[in-house]
């Protein structure tokens, strides 16, 4: 347990950290030193597995919060939760997503409010009931996962889009609030990144066009991601480090993309 890691002593609230980038950024920051609050569904035997494995693996505390991101008041618990059992929360990443697939006159209303409040409105309400304490404490890092579709859009993914496009806005408008003070707020925007969100639409792909799951992984890169290469959870890890760090003191409302190369044509 080194004393050297730059992120020792510092508290990390990832939310939906279960499954994917969400855990890649939580297993980045707990490598650096810092604290974990999980957040995200599972099964609990699984989740608290998880819990163990982090916490020895990196030495840290690691700490799990079920709340449902798009539940306000959850929300608010976990927020709370987290200052009283970690101490604080230095580095907010908001991450949990959800994705559907239908063309806008046939998507389901229910579907749609589903997106816009666990892609969006989560992050409002963590960011609002976190900057109290980050401004108290003069300091806060909050990273929002948004997307390559924070950027520009795809067809038949209206909800998703329209999320992601607020948050990009949301990053901006926190970041200029924050300006002139030690808390800044950055989005990163990820290209495909083959995680479970991914691998239902390539599974779905595959069985619309009978074609092989690695044949459906490969057209999927070929109509988005020059790299023809999926983009990992411990690249998106390491960016996120990156903003957490001093280094990125004077980031401040960047969208930034680490997507193979989709948002440069
Ligand atoms: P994933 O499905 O692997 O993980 C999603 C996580 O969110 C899980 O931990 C899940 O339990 C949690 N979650 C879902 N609904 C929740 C809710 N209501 N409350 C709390 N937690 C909830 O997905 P992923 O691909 O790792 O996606 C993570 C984020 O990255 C999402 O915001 C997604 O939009 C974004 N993203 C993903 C890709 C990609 O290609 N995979 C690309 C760009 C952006």
């Amino acid at each position: 347990m080194s004393e050297s890691k730059p992120h020792r002593s510092k508290v990390a609230l990832v939310t939906g950290s279960t499954s994917g980038i969400g855990l890649g950024i939580a297993r980045a920051l707990a490598d650096q030193g810092a604290d974990i609050m999980l957040n995200g569904f599972g099964e609990p035997a699984a989740i608290s597995s998880l819990v163990t494995e982090l916490s020895t693996r990196y030495g840290v505390r690691v700490l799990h919060h079920g709340a449902d991101m798009s539940k306000p008041s959850e929300i608010e618990d976990m927020i709370r939760s987290t200052e009283s059992k970690l101490g604080r929360i230095d580095f907010l990443i908001n991450n949990a997503g959800i994705q559907h697939v239908s063309a806008v006159e046939t998507f389901p209303v229910e579907r749609w409010d589903a997106i816009i409040a666990i892609n969006l409105s989560s992050a409002f309400h963590t960011t609002r009931c976190a900057l109290p304490g980050m401004r108290k404490r003069g300091f806060g890092r909050i990273v929002n996962i948004a997307s390559a579709h924070g950027l520009v859009a795809s067809a038949n993914k209206s909800a998703y889009v329209a999320a992601k496009h607020g948050l990009v806005g949301l990053t901006k408008s926190v970041a200029l609030e924050c300006a002139t003070t030690a808390i800044t707020c950055n989005a990163i925007c990820p290209g495909w990144v083959l995680t479970p969100l991914v691998q239902k639409q390539v599974d779905a792909r595959a069985g619309e066009k009978k074609i092989s799951n690695e044949d459906a992984k490969r057209e999927l890169l070929a109509e988005k991601q020059p790299s023809g290469e999926f983009v990992t959870p411990e690249q998106l890890g390491q960016l996120a480090v990156f903003l957490c760090s001093e280094a990125a003191a004077q980031v401040r409302g960047v969208a930034w993309a680490m997507d193979g190369g989709w948002t440069a044509q």
